[in-house]
Order: structure tokens, then C-alpha cells, then sequence
């Protein structure tokens, strides 16, 4: 039966597909979900990659509740000095391997790849951009114009000019970054197309040639940062520096948040020929970075990163001999379960959300499912992640 809620959001709320999850949510503590019946669920999920410290974590509610007491919105970004931007912008700094020490605060991980595609335009005098088949970068049109899915872009188009697509981990196809190429957009460990990691020296490869041919290199770590995989960044294993950094989803510790970072020197330009050529009235916004700054400080102050490691092992480990499942593939907690019988994918969701374990699909893999735990999860808290998926997919063999 539809509660009144449901009806309301059928009714009211814009849907992006025919059938929306429709899970109503009543609150969240720590890994879990609860829904309004009371039933209760490991989110597997995590909001797609956002709530890395779990739901309500005390620390950035306190981060939250302090900000707000000072201030909230005060000035379109980038004019006045605000003390939770400054510090962030700093903390990324102290992390992050020179010459990546200047950071422009988006809402979202859209606005940061679309500010990385201007910034690299204006700096390099280019236009043509160079992504990868599978990847996605947004939904807004200079980041649909990157998707290589024509049934997706067809109702957008004319897309934004300029665009071409490379196969992902193909030493071949970097021929097409050429001496016109502005900037190459790539996802360090590739997400919707069901976490394809980069085969060991490919990143090196594409360093190479954008520097052969004076080719800015972006990494979009969007969903791989934040010590989803383990590093902080999500390119660290590879050993390969991009000029523009992107950040979003965990980074705001749960708040709207999303960042492009650069070199100063190559960030001055956006405040040049013109100014105020790329403005945003709510990046960085205070609430959100004092929420980012908390969550960035007991990542790493809880060794997080080598716990996650420590959880994937655990996982891989008890999942192994699995007769529904084909592969465990990813890195840390961002894990795709490819299942024997793909056909089987939306039923074994669904098992698994009867069991209560929150799992979710990809956009451009059809045989996996998702499984990207909060990052805190205990190992007791593993344990019992792993005993529901593996009666969620004893359905399905
Ligand atoms: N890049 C990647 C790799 C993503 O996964 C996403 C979101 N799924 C985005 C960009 C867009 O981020 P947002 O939804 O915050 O605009």
C-alpha cells in the first residue's frame, strides 16, 4: 500500500526513472539505514560513494552545529575569507603532492569538472578534450558532452564541441592526444563502468604523452577520493600527478561539496582576461566545508586508509568461493561483485535488500553489483555485511 509519503513523492518530487528505489527513509546511524517501517539496513550504498564516515557521525554534526552558530552563506565565492574554506583549501594542500596547492570549491562534482574543462581551455589556448568510453563526469552539458553513450546524449545535442573518446587502460588510443588537445579527462579507478582499475603503467603512459604534446591531465577522483580506495586521492598506487585534481561526493563529509585543484600559477587565469570568469554564489559553502574538514580529520586521524584495506581482504576473503559470484573486483571499499548470472542482477538486489544489506547497480555494467560500505565499518560490522550478501545471493545460484 503507498503511505502518504510515497504518494506525495510520485507526485511531487521529479523521478529520473520509471521505477525509483522508492526506499523511504526515516533516519541513519552509523553504516545503517533505517526505513519508516523500522526495518534496518547496512548501507552498501553509501549515497554512492558519500557517506564514507557513516551516517550521523558525531564529529561532523558537531563541525556542522559550530559553523552554524557563526555564519552561514555570506558573499559569492572567492571574495570574502572564511575560515572553514581557508583551512580545507590549506589541508588539501599539506596532503597533496606539489603543485597542487590551490583549490576552487564547487557545489558539486559537476561543477568541478566543468570548471577543470574551462580552466584547461583557458590555460592551454586548446579546445579539444580528450575522455575516456564508459566514464561519467555529470549530467550538466559540457559534462554529458564527455559520455560516449549515444543513446544517453541524443536528446542533448548539439553537444559541446571538441570531444573525443579513448578506451580506458588502450596504450593504442592515446595517439588521440594530440598538440590540439587541451586536457585529457580520466577517472583514476573508473566508477559506472563498474570500477575498472588502471592496468599497472597506463596512467604513466597517459602522463607521458600529455606531456609530450602540452596536454593537461585531470584526474576525476570524484568517487574513487577520499580513501574510498585506500589512498587518499585515488591515484597514489599509480604514482602519477595530474595538473587538475577533482573532488566531490565524500569530501563534504556528507554536505554538497565539490573541488577542481590546481597549481596557483595555473588557477590565476581564471581570475584574469577577463575577471570573474567563473563564479559560483554557493561553492564552498561554510557548512559544507566545516562538514569536509571533520570527516578529512578522522579519515585520517582513525587510519582509515589501511582499514579499509584490511575490510577488502575480509571481504574478498569470505565472499571467494561464492558459486553466484564471478569476480571481486576494485580496490579498498569500492567493490564490484560480478555475478554468474547477470541476468540475475535486479533480483539480487533485491534478495540482498530483503536481507537487509542495501546494494545498488552500475550505469555501464550490466553483469556487477555495487558494494561500497561506509569506510568506518567494523570487522564484526563486515561480518555481518557478508553473511547477508551471501544468503542475498544464495537466491540467485
Ligand atoms: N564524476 C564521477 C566519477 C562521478 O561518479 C560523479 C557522480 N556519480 C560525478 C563526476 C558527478 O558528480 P555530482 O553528481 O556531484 O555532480
Amino acid at each position: 500500500m503507498s503511505s502518504p509519503l510515497r504518494s506525495a513523492f510520485l507526485r511531487h518530487v521529479a523521478q529520473t526513472s520509471p521505477e525509483p528505489d522508492g526506499l523511504e527513509i526515516s533516519h541513519g546511524e552509523g553504516i545503517y539505514l533505517m526505513d519508516t517501517s523500522g526495518k534496518r539496513y547496512i548501507d552498501c550504498i553509501s549515497g554512492i560513494a558519500v557517506s564514507s564516515m557513516g551516517h550521523g557521525h558525531p564529529e561532523i554534526q558537531a563541525a556542522i552545529q559550530v559553523q552554524l552558530n557563526l555564519h552561514l552563506h555570506t558573499m559569492v565565492y572567492g571574495e570574502h575569507i572564511q575560515a572553514p574554506q581557508v583551512a580545507l583549501a590549506s589541508r588539501l594542500a599539506d596532503y597533496l603532492p606539489p603543485p597542487l596547492d590551490c583549490t576552487f570549491f564547487t557545489n558539486s562534482g559537476t561543477e568541478a569538472v566543468e570548471g577543470a574543462l574551462k580552466l584547461a581551455r583557458k590555460y592551454t589556448s586548446r579546445y579539444e578534450i580528450v575522455a575516456c568510453r564508459n566514464a561519467y563526469h555529470g549530467s550538466s552539458a559540457g559534462a554529458e558532452s564527455l559520455r560516449s553513450d549515444l543513446e544517453y546524449t541524443a536528446a542533448s545535442r548539439p553537444l559541446v564541441p571538441g570531444i573525443r573518446h579513448i578506451l580506458f587502460n588502450t596504450l593504442d588510443d592515446l595517439q588521440h592526444i594530440t598538440s590540439k588537445t587541451a586536457a585529457v579527462i580520466l577517472e583514476p579507478v573508473q566508477g559506472e563502468a563498474g570500477v575498472m582499475l588502471p592496468l599497472p603503467g597506463y596512467l604513466r603512459a597517459v602522463r607521458a604523452r600529455c606531456d609530450e604534446t602540452g596536454t593537461m591531465l585531470i584526474f576525476d577522483s570524484i568517487q574513487c577520493g577520499m580513501g574510498r580506495t585506500g589512498s587518499l586521492f585515488g591515484f597514489e598506487p599509480e604514482d602519477v600527478i595530474p595538473d587538475i585534481l577533482l573532488l566531490a561526493k565524500a569530501f563534504g563529509g556528507g554536505m554538497p561539496l565539490g573541488a577542481f585543484i590546481a597549481a596557483k600559477e595555473i588557477m590565476t587565469v581564471l581570475s584574469q582576461k577577463p575577471i570573474l570568469g567563473h563564479l559560483t554564489t554557493f561553492g564552498g559553502h561554510p557548512l559544507s566545508c566545516a562538514a569536509g574538514l571533520a570527516a578529512l580529520a578522522v579519515l585520517m586521524r582513525d587510519d582509515l586508509l589501511h582499514r579499509v584495506s584490511d575490510r577488502e581482504q575480509q571481504i574478498r576473503s569470505a565472499l571467494k568461493d561464492h558459486p553466484a559470484i564471478l569476480e571481486i573486483r576494485g580496490r579498498g571499499l569500492m567493490l564490484a561483485i560480478e555475478l554468474r548470472h547477470p541476468a540475475q542482477r535486479v533480483s539480487a538486489i533485491q534478495y540482498c535488500r530483503k536481507e537487509g544489506l542495501l546494494v545498488d547497480w552500475f550505469l555501464f555494467n550490466n553483469q556487477s553489483i555495487r558494494l561500497y560500505p561506509p569506510l568506518i565499518i567494523t570487522e564484526t560490522e563486515t561480518t555481518l555485511l557478508c553473511e547477508a550478501l551471501t544468503r542475498g545471493l544464495q537466491h540467485i545460484i
